[in-house]
């Protein structure tokens, strides 16, 4: 019941895993079962939650835990919740735990419990794309790289990815990753994504004035969206988007994301709006 928490039921040290608190207490054996698998709540493992149901029906102040206060050992408490505010007036957003000040947002993604392996695979896998962008060598000469040095780099990170099949171009391309002649692609709008967006990413998100107006800054991007209790943390699914695309399709996933654009589309065409 646990397993899905985490990477394929093996938990690697370090690892923190998320246990839904209905769960655990709606099984008298939770504890047992926890220890069975070197699980133990506080110490490698917390109460994660996320919904209102599950804050109402075993409200961890009710039951006198105290949050975690840590990310890492010793966690310093036994749960963490992220819970949505609803319309309801009452029913304001909760959020204790692993509180650092002003971390906007500061929802658990389940990618940081990624096992060192997965995380390394998916940074190779990234620098792939990365050099499969249109105008990637282009953007490491300017960044100061000799033509010598970029043809290196790509051998090596070539090499590697054959050896930890990172590079299988049909995975990459049904996953919306690059496009038929190998292209790295927004995985949402499918345009080739220009190497240039990830120098802009700084300057960017610091709000000074961007050089080049044309180029769109690039992220991370989940191609299966993150949900707590998956495991999708892993390769052939964290690739690079534009950031636009990655805000708009972020917690509904790219297909009903299409949906609701075409639906969007569909609704202004029927009222004749021109654009
Ligand atoms: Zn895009």
């Amino acid at each position: 019941m646990w397993h899905s928490y985490c990477n394929k039921g093996k938990f690697e040290n370090g690892f923190i895993v998320l246990i839904n608190p209905i769960e655990y207490f709606g099984n008298p054996k939770s504890e047992k079962e926890l220890l069975d698998k070197g699980l133990k709540i506080g110490e490698n493992a917390i109460l994660f939650y996320e919904t209102r149901q599950q804050w109402n029906s075993c409200n961890p102040l009710d039951l006198k835990l105290k949050p975690a206060t840590s990310r890492q050992k010793p966690l310093g408490g036994k749960f963490v919740a992220r819970v949505p505010s609803t319309t309801a007036k009452i029913d304001e957003k909760i959020t204790i735990g692993f509180n650092t000040s002003g971390q906007k947002g500061a929802g658990i993604r389940v990618y940081e419990y990624a096992s060192k392996e997965v995380i390394n695979d998916c940074q190779t896998q990234l620098e792939y794309l990365f050099w499969n962008c249109i105008d990637a060598d282009e953007v490491a000469l300017a960044a100061g790289m000799t033509t010598e040095q970029i043809e290196i780099r790509k051998v090596h990170i070539g090499e590697i990815c054959e050896s930890r099949k990172l590079s299988d171009n049909k995975l990459l391309h049904e996953n919306r990753m690059i496009d038929k002649s190998n292209k790295t692609i927004c995985p949402l709008c499918l345009e080739r994504l220009k190497a240039k967006g990830f120098m802009s990413r700084l300057t960017q998100s610091e709000g000074r004035n961007v050089p080049d107006l044309t180029v769109t800054e690039i992220n991370l991007f989940h191609i299966r969206e993150l949900r707590t209790g998956e495991f999708n943390h892993k390769t052939y699914n964290l690739g690079w988007g534009h950031h636009h695309c990655n805000v708009v399709c972020k917690d509904s996933g790219i297909i009903d994301t299409l949906k609701w654009m075409k639906m969007i589309v569909d609704k202004n065409i029927k009222e004749g709006i021109q654009f």
